[in-house]
């Protein structure tokens, strides 16, 4: 394997290119109309344009795709997250057709894509499932009668989901009826599968997964837990590694399961098994049979480049820590989704063009991006920006190191979530770790604008004062690039503004 071409876009297929890039492999990009300037194609040895902007004439392409593994000389198809990345039939696609899939086979992807099927091989496995059933359900009135057994609230859930979608929560027994219909349309629209099961709803879980990694030797090791419970619509905000709750036993038992259900679909590659814990139990959630956006936080505590990794066991290659001394964790990571929406407004997307950015450094801070300044952010793909991860001894070093960090970070041109973790970051229950998938929507505050008292207004005032004394002063400063000038002040004149203001 010599040549690897990244069928994705953004800040996975930036970190992919990177991990090819060190282990000396041919990177090879491809990409729409709208990400021509985009930083994975600038980054990689070779790209090639797929089509319009729009996924399903791009990304989505199946046909170009391989169109243009074959121009290009490729050897391995590397999916990413996201678009093609769990479908079966693009993993079996590649496989005919010649080329190295970075991934599991077809079947394993098949078996766990289904939710239903998952949850009864788990089941078969050994592996604690939420409570519930494992076939996907006939009718309202059938699916009435199990919610009325499994007790409220219960959760209906497409069996193909994915992304939060075709889920709904229903409380009362006259609700179910209308419930399944929405979630069983929400599925046939989203993913041209209409199939619905029903599950107990937990109160106040945790979302702690297990990463895991299988090569074609029959070595699976698990790589320690992530708790992923900061979450808005079901979608992962926060994430870091270890879990604040679990302690060496639990590991070792969630750990133990993990490896059991990835046995039981012969795992290979990279993947993840979510589980939801409440009170120190724990059920299968579902298996991911990708590289996740939330990766580096492990790769920070234990040491091992999961990019890499994926990309070796892809080339044959055996795992050399899989004897069964478990892999050590280190140290605390964390890791904030940096996504183009205004979490003071809903988390509404935004769109523009990046007209100002500082990337945060200094010890124990890694940014893994995909913009650039210059960059247009539109609405076709994924608001995910880049991704920021702190890493210090302790888990309240992490948190003071990210606020930090976050602190330090400059976005403008396009709106960001960055102040919201901020918030977080300094919210008394996130740092002593007392977390649930409830977080989010039991303090609504996160999620507002902050209001200033006098003494801050007048602060802002007088620095507002300052700051525009130095943009202008930007203004007239001599230009070497012949632009007007008009830039947005840099961190660093914003600092002395304050420093200025007295602050
Ligand atoms: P998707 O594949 O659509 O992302 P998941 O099954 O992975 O859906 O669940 C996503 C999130 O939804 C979980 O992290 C959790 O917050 C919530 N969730 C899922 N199932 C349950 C459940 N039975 N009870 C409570 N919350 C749940």
């Amino acid at each position: 394997m010599k040549s690897v071409l990244i069928a994705n876009r953004g800040e996975i297929a930036v970190r992919i290119i990177r991990a090819c890039r060190e282990l000396g492999l041919r990177s090879i990009a491809v990409y729409s109309e709208a990400d021509r300037q985009a930083p994975h194609v600038l980054l990689a040895d070779e790209a090639y344009l797929l089509g319009p902007a729009p996924s399903a004439e791009s990304y989505l392409r199946v046909d170009r795709l391989l169109e243009v593994a074959r121009r290009a000389g490729a050897d391995a198809i590397h999916p990413g997250y996201g678009f093609l990345a769990e479908r079966a039939a693009f993993a079996g696609a590649v496989a005919e057709a010649g080329f190295i899939f970075v991934g599991p086979t077809a079947d394993t992807i098949s078996a766990m894509g289904d939710k239903t099927e998952a949850r009864r091989r788990m089941e078969a496995a050994g592996v604690p499932i939420v409570p519930g059933i494992t076939h996907p359900l006939e009718s309202g009135a059938e699916a009435r009668r199990i919610s009325d057994e499994i007790g409220y609230p219960v959760l209906l859930k497409a069996a193909a989901g994915g992304g939060g979608k075709g889920m709904r929560v229903v409380e009362r027994s006259e609700d179910v009826e209308r419930a399944f219909d929405g979630a069983a349309r929400e599925a046939q629209g989203a993913f041209g599968d209409g199939a619905v099961y029903v599950e107990k709803y937990l109160g106040r879980p945790r979302h702690i997964e297990i990463q895991l990694l299988g090569d074609t030797h029959g070595n699976i090791v698990h790589l320690a837990e992530r708790e992923c419970s900061i979450q808005r619509r079901h979608q992962k905000l926060v994430e870091e590694a270890p879990s604040p709750v679990l302690d060496e036993a639990g590991r070792a038992a969630m750990g133990d399961a993990a490896i059991r259900a990835a046995r039981a679909v012969d795992y290979t590659g990279a993947g993840t098994v979510e589980f939801l814990w409440q009170d120190g139990e724990f059920y299968f959630l579902e298996m991911n049979t990708r590289i996740q956006v939330e990766h580096p936080v492990t790769e920070l505590v234990t040491g091992v480049d999961l990019v890499q990794w994926q990309l070796r066991v892809a080339a044959g290659e055996a795992i050399p820590f899989a004897d069964g001394s478990g892999v050590p964790v280190t140290g605390h990571a964390i890791e904030c989704r940096i996504t183009s929406e205004d979490a003071e407004e809903g988390f509404l997307p935004s769109t523009g063009r990046i007209d100002h950015l500082e990337i945060p450094q200094g010890p124990g801070v890694r940014w893994d991006g995909g913009i650039r300044t210059g960059f247009e952010v539109g609405l076709h793909y994924d608001p995910l920006l880049g991704k920021l991860i702190c890493y210090a001894p302790t888990r309240l070093e992490a948190i003071d190191r990210m606020a930090r960090a976050l602190e330090e970070f400059q976005l403008r041109g396009v709106s960001s979530c960055a102040a919201f973790h901020r918030r977080v970051m300094a919210e008394p229950a996130f740092r002593s770790g007392e977390l649930s998938i409830r977080y989010l929507e039991e303090r609504p505050e996160l999620t507002r604008r902050p209001t200033l008292d006098a003494d801050e207004r007048r602060d802002v005032a007088a620095l507002a004062v300052l700051l525009e004394a130095e943009y202008r002063k930007s203004r007239e400063a001599p230009r070497m690039d012949g632009d007007g000038g008009g830039r947005p002040l840099s961190h660093w004149q914003q600092r002395f503004a304050a420093t200025q203001a007295g602050r």
